[in-house]
């Protein structure tokens, strides 16, 4: 679209509903996708001009992958995923193995984050789904149902989603302020290159035979690596405890002389590959307090995906979880008929939001299990796999579309009643948002994770 073009006059009350959606991340190509199957016209603006192979390996779990298949996506996404069948799970100073799991109970498919954001970009175009690229969006107007570019030139949409990242200008406008980062004590080194650059690393040779994942687990730090294509690429990522200042940025480049020193000790199967890595990215890990709410005062612009609710890395979750979000903001859409949009994001808010809480912090739960699991073992004291093995399972069955039919009489006839009303619950109380999630045995061990809508077999508690 050239900038002269006026493209966008308000949608006719009698045509197919517009739904505008700010970002081409993955998240706000799925919601596109979803929107689309359900008989929306669909426009996305994206800021960036050229999309290039950015990041490094994602997750994409079978609760995401059910619904991309609907959408016709599924064999190329298998495709780029890591082939290993099982992950091992190690000691940090000598590689013992600690616990082996199959790979779909942690991400599902493990793959380049650039390739599966390629294949969604590839399928968005086959639907005929303008992507708007170099168009930043710079203002919203939530009476209006408007974005304003950044060249000045105003659209409307009977919905607007906000699927802008973690940076989201979206969330400002639905929160009313400013949403800050803050520290979350963590930051990664992430490093991803050919495997060529280790060829004449003999220590690590196993890792490059063939796919595989592992991960090293130490006292407050652990590194997760994973070959992508069959070994041609290589994958580390190492989670520690930080506390310097954060920017927040995918690209913020790493002192790898500090890499070294972190490695210090560690099995020398990894830390031999880490030592020769030519560079890395210092990515800060930053903590955002869920929202009260994802959808703004005229319940016309929604949030999606990173910025209303980003994963950490150990949950694996983000995209999966953006996904889910756009399937049921869609099938919401749909439930609620033309006119109803404030009906449809309500509802949607409030069936998403307990899920993505407990898939957020099962993130955390890992992660401090891991890096606690070894600091009080006796010598010679074995640890219980079970107490360091991911416990994400409960995750992959769910059918985020069937849920919100099954849930939508009850949950939309609440939100029908609170607009009524015009008393809005938020998304949690006074108490705080949920936090707890982990299922324990008359022991105290960790035996799973499940929200807490599920029911917990007997003799576990939450
Ligand atoms: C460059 C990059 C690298 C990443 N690397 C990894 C990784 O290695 N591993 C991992 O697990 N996750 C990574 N992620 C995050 C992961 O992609 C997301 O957690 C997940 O896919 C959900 O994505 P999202 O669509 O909500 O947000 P994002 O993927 O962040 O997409 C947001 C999109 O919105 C666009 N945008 C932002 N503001 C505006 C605006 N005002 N107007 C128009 N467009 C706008 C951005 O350019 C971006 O394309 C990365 C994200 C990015 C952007």
């Amino acid at each position: 679209m050239s900038s002269s073009e006026s493209i966008l006059p308000r949608p006719p009350a009698d045509g197919p509903q517009r739904v505008i959606i700010v970002g081409a991340g993955l998240g706000g190509l799925a919601c596109a996708m979803a929107m689309h199957y359900q008989g929306f016209e669909v426009v996305i603006f994206e800021k960036v001009r050229q999309f290039l192979r950015l990041g490094d390996s994602l997750g994409l779990g079978e609760n995401a992958l059910k619904l991309l298949k609907r959408w016709g996506l599924h064999d190329e996404l298998i495709a780029i995923g890591n082939k290993s069948p099982d992950m091992h799970i190690r000691r940090w100073h000598d590689g013992k193995i600690l616990a082996t799991q199959p790979l779909m109970d942690m991400a599902g498919y493990i793959g380049h984050r650039g390739d599966y954001h390629d294949c969604f970009i590839k399928r968005v175009n086959q639907l005929g789904i303008p992507i708007h690229m170099g168009h930043e969006v710079v203002e919203y107007n939530d009476d209006e149902c408007s974005v304003t570019l950044k060249d000045g030139r105003t659209f409307w949409a009977d919905l607007i989603v906000g699927a802008d990242g973690i940076k989201s200008r979206a969330r400002e406008l639905v929160l009313g302020f400013q949403d800050k980062p803050k520290s979350s004590g963590y930051a990664c080194y992430r490093a991803f290159f050919k495997g060529d650059v280790l060829r004449n690393v003999p220590e690590c040779q196993s890792l490059l035979k063939e796919d595989c994942v592992n991960i090293w687990i130490g006292e407050d730090m652990h590194l997760v690596q994973n070959t992508l294509r069959n070994g041609e690429e290589f994958n580390w990522i190492i989670t520690h405890k930080d506390t310097e200042d954060i920017k927040e940025s995918w690209f913020q480049p790493g002192n790898m002389d500090d890499v070294r020193e972190l490695i210090k000790g560690w099995d020398e199967t990894i830390a031999s590959a880490v030592r020769v890595t030519p560079s890395c990215l210092d990515w800060k890990i930053c903590y955002r307090a869920p929202l009260p709410t994802w959808v703004s005062k005229s319940g016309r612009i929604a949030l999606l995906g990173d910025s209303c609710h980003p994963h950490l890395p150990t949950s694996a979750q983000g995209a999966s979880q953006a996904t889910e979000s756009a399937a049921v903001l869609a099938l919401c859409m749909k439930l609620a008929g033309r006119g109803n949009v404030p009906l449809a994001t309500r509802v949607y808010e409030k069936l998403r939001f307990d899920r993505v809480r407990q898939s957020q912090l099962s993130g955390e739960d890992l992660r401090n299990r891991w890096h606690n699991a070894l600091k009080h073992l006796n010598d010679g004291e074995d640890l219980d796999p079970d107490d360091i093995k991911i416990k994400n399972r409960w995750l992959y069955p769910f059918d985020a579309e069937a849920d919100t039919r099954e849930r939508w009489p009850e949950m939309s006839a609440k939100v029908k009643s609170e607009l009524e009303s015009g008393n809005i619950t938020p998304l949690f109380g006074e108490e705080g948002p949920p936090r707890v999630l982990t299922v324990r045995d008359a022991y105290g061990k960790v035996k799973d994770a499940v929200p807490s809508q599920y029911s917990v077999l007997p003799g576990l508690t939450v």
